[in-house]
């Protein structure tokens, strides 16, 4: 099988799944964006995916994803498909916050003022209007270390929403390992109506990945980030 079908098959599989789940929960597939998270896998799988018509990728890792999307642009061919949307997914380092701004188009782990003051002038500096969405860590062990606790979401989305060149998008979050992820969704999507009262723009609702898409589809969830359920298990990292 060709690395092409074989992420023709794996796109087409997690298709019907989301189908299927948009179909339980009465919901339309056309509320849902697909993120395709390519980190660690190659430039070359990004542009099969556009080929098959992914148009959101999802990397979690300053350089790996500047120097993909550098590929991406210098391998383009005239008539190919738009790069797609980067969405930077990873934590991430206030000193290399002006670096992702200048390539991501979205950032899903703003988790701290700092960090969207950072980023926020990184964006002004490249001239760009930067996407943030904040993360929200529901871990009951080791809360706020990825993300801010629901009580913190207010003062992020405050900064982001101040700064003339970020767009506050919404919410995100990686439900806790091991924990049924329903409740921790379910609390997202509450969170995020609060968000919303505030900040009406603010209608991102980014949850659900390869273990645990459908039920975040069923708890109202705007983007899906899902890599392995496409492009297979990904290598050890080396
Ligand atoms: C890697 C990653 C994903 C995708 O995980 P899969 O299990 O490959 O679907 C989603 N979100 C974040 C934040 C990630 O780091």
């Amino acid at each position: 099988m060709s690395r092409r079908d074989e992420i023709a098959a794996g796109l087409a599989e997690t298709e019907q799944r989301i189908a299927a789940a948009c179909e339980a929960a009465g919901r339309d597939r056309s509320e849902i964006t697909l993120i395709a998270v390519t980190k660690t896998y190659p430039a070359s799988d990004v542009e099969l995916l556009t080929g098959l018509g992914i148009t959101d990728m999802g990397e979690n890792r300053h350089p790996e994803a500047e120097l993909k999307l550098d590929e991406l642009r210098a391998g383009r061919q005239t008539g190919a498909p738009p790069l797609p949307r980067c969405h930077f997914l990873g934590g991430l380092q206030t000193n290399k916050a002006g670096a992702v701004a200048r390539y991501a188009d979205v950032v899903h782990s703003v988790d701290r003022v700092k960090l969207a003051n950072s980023l926020a002038r990184g964006a002004e500096a490249a001239g760009r209007t930067l996407t943030c969405l904040v993360q929200v860590d529901f871990s009951a062990t080791d809360p706020g270390r990825s993300g801010v606790v629901p009580a913190g979401i207010a003062d992020v989305a405050s900064a982001i929403a101040g700064s003339a060149h970020l767009e506050l998008g919404g919410l995100m979050t990686v439900a806790p390992l091991g924990e049924d992820p329903a409740p921790h969704f379910a609390h997202l999507v509450r969170l995020s109506q609060d968000l919303r009262a505030e900040h009406p723009e603010a209608t991102i609702i980014s949850a659900g990945m390869s273990g645990d898409f459908g039920a975040a589809i069923d708890a109202g969830a705007t983007h899906l980030r899902i890599g392995r359920s496409i492009l297979g298990e990904r290598p050890p990292a080396g």
